[in-house]
């Protein structure tokens, strides 16, 4: 874990309200994990006492990765205020990752809404290991989706779905992957992001159907290192503490509200 200033090299409003920001941070581009996330100090001058949460979305090279967030309240807004040479004070890489086997042949990637944020970065990594993928991607219409960087390469393999059917399936992505399933070979694994009701639907649907999966929770979180226990998760083997346990958990392992 390092805390660092780190530079913004970029801003990109990628959707209404969505932005992406490229930073350069080679102590954090280094050595980050997909799954993995930054706590950010938004605003100025020390503005809000408690940092940010953010999933690495894609790391350059070794010298710059980048974030992608949604503007959803007063953090994310003085975050979205930022300009390129601004300089962002950020601590991390911060949690577990996604863990990707050896034996796996066929995965799916099912993001809801900003969930495709961390994603993206293991996309990256399946696709470096030539380890087959599809993606299904859910939000509210096409002003929400955020393009999926490696949508020209594979791109008969990324289906949207969204609530009004302007991109995509009409429809849940839950109910894209049920479809899915339906129509394509079963696969080994999954990993997901998204808002809780649809991971828990997710996990579910999967559990039925003997898939594995993995999932990114996120609890709303205070210190991000393990000692303030804000973010606690009920799970089989008890509370877990997502910033250290997590943010990356076995979904048959998830006790569910
Ligand atoms: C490990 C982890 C990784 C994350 N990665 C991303 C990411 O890559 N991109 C992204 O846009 N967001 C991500 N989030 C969520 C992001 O941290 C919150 O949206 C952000 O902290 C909200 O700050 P705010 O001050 O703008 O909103 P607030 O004013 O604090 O809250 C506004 C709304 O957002 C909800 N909210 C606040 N914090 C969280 C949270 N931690 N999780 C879920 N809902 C929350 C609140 O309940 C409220 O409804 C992640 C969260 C975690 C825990």
């Amino acid at each position: 874990m390092v805390h660092i200033k780190a530079k913004v090299l970029a801003k990109i409003e990628v959707a209404i309200d969505i932005y992406k920001l490229r930073l350069s941070c080679p102590k954090i581009a280094a050595s980050v994990l997909p799954g993995q996330f930054v706590h950010v100090e938004c605003g100025k001058d020390r503005e809000f006492i408690l940092r940010r949460p953010f999933s690495v979305h894609r790391r350059l090279g070794g010298n710059a990765f980048e974030i992608l967030f949604q503007v959803v309240g007063k953090g994310t807004r003085a975050l979205a205020e930022i300009e390129k040479g601004d300089i962002l004070d950020v601590i991390g890489p911060l949690g577990n990752g996604f863990e990707v086997s050896d034996t796996v042949k066929n995965t799916l990637l099912i993001a809801g809404g900003i969930g495709v944020a961390p994603l993206m970065f293991l996309a990256e990594k399946l696709f470096a290991g030539k380890i087959p993928f599809d993606v299904l991607i859910g939000c509210a219409n096409c002003k929400k989706a955020v393009p999926f960087d490696l949508q020209n390469i594979i791109k008969d393999r990324v289906f949207f779905a969204t609530d009004d059917g302007s991109l995509g399936f009409k429809g849940t992505v839950t109910e894209l992957f049920l479809n899915h399933l339906k129509k394509n070979e079963k696969p080994d694994v999954i990993y997901t992001c998204g808002p809780k009701a649809m991971l828990k639907q997710v996990a579910l649907i999967a559990e039925k159907h003997g898939i594995a999966c993995f999932l990114s929770l996120e609890e709303r979180m205070a210190c991000g290192i393990g000692a303030c226990l804000s973010c606690v998760c009920k799970t089989k083997s008890g509370q877990k503490r997502v910033c250290v346990d997590g943010p990356i958990f076995d979904a048959s392992e998830i006790i569910w509200e």
